[in-house]
């Protein structure tokens, strides 16, 4: 409490600020740091400009005269979330053959731009893109991240790295970049690199695995982390041979009916601090459409998207019976043992992010973090405040962005969302996130 408050002096010293102007404090309500401690009650954050300067309880937290108090009893404070895989090309329909065909002209004037907004509203202040077409997604990041466009703190991918090209889309979109051999996953990485990418992303299961020793060793050489997309056992052992690393993600890790993984694998997934990233969501989005159609009604999936886009995704699961999918065979094939193996991870203290691959079929962008939030919860077994630190914390850490977002504290970025309800009694109050607010800016 010294602490604080000592911060707090020392912070109003160098900032010698207008006092009264452009100080915010968030007064009253339950924080959440995202450290993964004790709540703070009746907590204070004061804010300035883009940053908060600090946090503490109101008996320890002196708010200057003239600050502008924002009222959040009864509320719970946190950081904004951080989801570390989605796609901001796709919002949710149920068809890519026909989305990719139809709206790849109306990447930059509509759909990036609902899919940045949905975020932001569902209290996803920073994301990080895992594939896209490599002129949009280039300019979504610039657009977003210098302020012309409304959106998450964007971090991105660029195009998939795979053995062949997706199918769905057309020559023009360019989604994928085929990786021929080792010398040219190495280019290609150092390529990505120049151009601003954050994070490289591998896609299939086919790359061998010299190819992935030279995508991760040439990608950590750079200072870049790598998301790779495997499901199969086998897979999952060829990229750990290969050198997938620390906070380097496994993204979809679970998948399959087996009930568990090879001790082999679960010991060099923690001895290597691979970061388990489970999409749950990806791929129970569509069970929970088909047994509850009325969530394509959700007034936030109107909100956020042009009216005839979001007519057209409705139309998606509406007027076409998806019982027959494989998805929704596989999402009720897959469940027990995507559990057990989860557990298996977590029992062995494998690191748990929050990923969510918003944006795919049956996952929209306004609800995927909150059902990823709490499928965690009942699947792999973690408690709620773990679930709310891999959020935070952990997916800050993943991102390389822990300096300045994913907790609560002096100097970093004032990224906040008040919840109205207690998330640490019940995730699925997630969904109330109001408001945001990003970079001290309060988002309506
Ligand atoms: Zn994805």
């Amino acid at each position: 409490m010294v602490r604080f408050f000592a911060r707090f002096l020392i912070l109003c010293l160098f900032s010698i600020p207008v006092i009264g102007q452009d100080i915010i404090a968030l007064k009253g309500g339950r924080i959440i740091d995202g450290h993964g401690g004790e709540p703070i009650v009746d907590g204070v954050i004061i804010m300035q400009d883009d940053r908060i300067i600090a946090v503490g309880s109101e008996g320890d937290t002196p708010i200057p005269d003239g600050t502008k108090v924002i009222d959040t009893n009864g509320m719970t404070v946190m950081p904004g979330l951080i989801d570390i895989h989605v796609h901001f090309d796709i919002l949710g329909h149920s068809d890519y053959g026909h989305w990719f065909g139809t709206y790849e002209d109306r990447m930059r004037t509509d759909i990036m731009p609902a899919a940045a907004k949905a975020m932001l509203m569902a209290g996803v202040t920073s994301a990080r893109d895992l594939g896209a077409d490599v002129s949009n997604i280039f300019w979504l990041k610039e657009q977003i991240n210098s302020g012309l466009l409304p959106g998450p703190r964007t971090f991105i991918a660029g195009p998939f790295l795979r053995k062949t090209a997706t199918a769905f889309v057309s020559d023009n979109y360019k989604d994928t970049w085929v990786v021929k051999n080792p010398g040219d996953a190495r280019e290609k990485v150092r390529q990505l690199a120049e151009m601003g990418a954050d994070v490289i992303k591998t896609q299939d299961e086919n790359l061998s695995e010299a190819e992935l020793a030279a995508i991760y060793d040439e990608s950590h050489k750079l200072g870049l982390r790598v998301a790779s997309h495997i499901y199969a056992a086998d897979a999952i052992r060829t990229a750990l041979k290969a050198g997938i690393g620390a906070y380097d993600t496994i993204e979809h890790i679970g998948e399959f009916e087996a009930m568990t993984y090879d001790d082999n694998i679960v010991h060099m997934i923690v001895d290597q601090k691979v970061a388990m990233a489970a999409t749950i969501i990806a791929r129970d989005g569509l069970r929970q459409i088909i047994e509850n159609p009325e969530l394509t009604d959700d007034p936030r999936w109107v909100r956020d998207l042009p009216t005839d886009i979001y007519a057209d995704v409705r139309k998606s699961y509406r007027a076409t019976d998806l019982s027959k999918h494989p998805l929704y065979d596989k999402a009720n094939k897959d469940r027990a043992g995507r559990m057990s193996k989860l557990r298996q991870l977590k029992d062995a203290g494998a690191i748990f992010t929050v990923s969510t691959d918003s944006g795919t079929r049956a996952n929209p962008h306004h609800d995927a973090m909150w059902k990823e939030m709490v499928l965690l919860q009942v699947e792999a077994g973690m408690s709620n405040m773990e679930v709310i630190v891999a959020a935070t914390h952990t997916n800050s850490i993943v991102m390389q962005q822990q300096d300045t977002i994913g907790t609560l504290e002096a100097g970093k970025f004032a990224d906040i969302i008040i919840v109205d309800g207690d998330p640490l009694a019940n995730l699925a109050d997630m969904r109330r996130v109001k408001p945001v607010i990003k970079g001290g800016e309060l988002i309506r």
